[in-house]
């Protein structure tokens, strides 16, 4: 009676295993299937982030929580759908309003210029797309940023909070900066004003320091204004660069 009952639960047991590997294979076609009629595979963004990132350290770029922060953002959400296939290389590309936004390395060299630490207060100047300030906020600073133009402060908005950033963004004019949130650690300009806005020099805390293109359309050097006390102020310059002008005032 006894081997019986074990004959009829081996039996059971041969049948059931046929049964599941059927079903693993089926599921394993039909994730395939799945698969082969997608264009784009989940992960593909992801993995094109962190190639770019790669890319960007290959060029110099040395800070790893910068390239942590670049491989970590899907920078196609930043831009128009038409422009998808460009958004992992390295280049800027036309944002709304006559606008750009800014190629990955220069995202990144000046992000490395600012040498943030986590939990430290920076003014970004020029929102844009909305792409340096999750880059900002991907390394844990408390990042407030200002954008002269309603529709893509709104734009900017839209998309920062949909990926899960919540900076404070304004909409307003980047001369003037934030005297009721001032001091900050660092300012970061992302627009190219032809000479260092005063007003922002005095929304630095001491020791904090400012990294902003200076010049005119025809080109801009890359300047670290550092606050050595309350009325003293050292200046180093670093590479040239090409940033859309820093305008006065603001536009619907
Ligand atoms: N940081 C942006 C780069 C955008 S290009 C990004 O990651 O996409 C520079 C931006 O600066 C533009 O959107 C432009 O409208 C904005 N800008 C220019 N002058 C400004 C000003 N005075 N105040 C605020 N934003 C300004």
């Amino acid at each position: 009676m006894k081997i019986r009952v074990k004959y009829a639960l081996f039996i059971i047991l041969i049948v059931f295993c046929c049964m599941s590997s059927v079903a693993c294979a089926n599921n394993k076609n039909r994730q395939n299937e799945k698969y082969e009629n997608q264009t784009i595979d989940p992960s593909q963004d992801t993995r094109e982030a962190k190639k770019l990132a790669e890319s960007l350290s290959k060029k110099g770029i040395t800070d790893k929580r910068v390239l942590a922060a670049i491989g970590n953002i899907p920078r196609h959400e930043f831009i128009d759908e038409s422009l998808r296939e460009y958004a992992y290389l390295d280049r800027p590309l036309p944002i709304e309003k006559g606008q750009t936004i800014s190629q990955p390395y220069t995202v990144a060299y000046q992000s490395e210029l600012l040498q943030l630490k986590p939990g430290e207060k920076v003014l970004e100047i020029g929102t844009g797309s909305g792409y340096q300030a999750a880059v900002l906020c991907e390394m844990g600073a408390d990042v407030y940023s200002i954008e002269r133009y309603q529709d893509l402060y709104l734009q900017a908005k839209e998309t920062l909070n949909k990926l899960g950033y919540h900076p404070n963004l304004f909409f307003g004019d980047g001369y003037e900066g934030l005297p009721d949130s001032a001091p900050f650690d660092k300012i970061l300009i992302t627009a190219a004003p032809e000479k260092i806005p005063e007003k922002l020099k005095q929304q630095l805390k001491i020791g904090g320091w400012m990294v902003v293109p200076v010049g005119g359309r025809q080109g801009q050097k890359m300047t670290v204004i550092k606050r050595i006390s309350k009325d003293k102020f050292r200046e180093t310059v670093h590479g040239d660069f090409i940033f859309v002008p820093m305008l006065e005032g603001t536009e619907e």
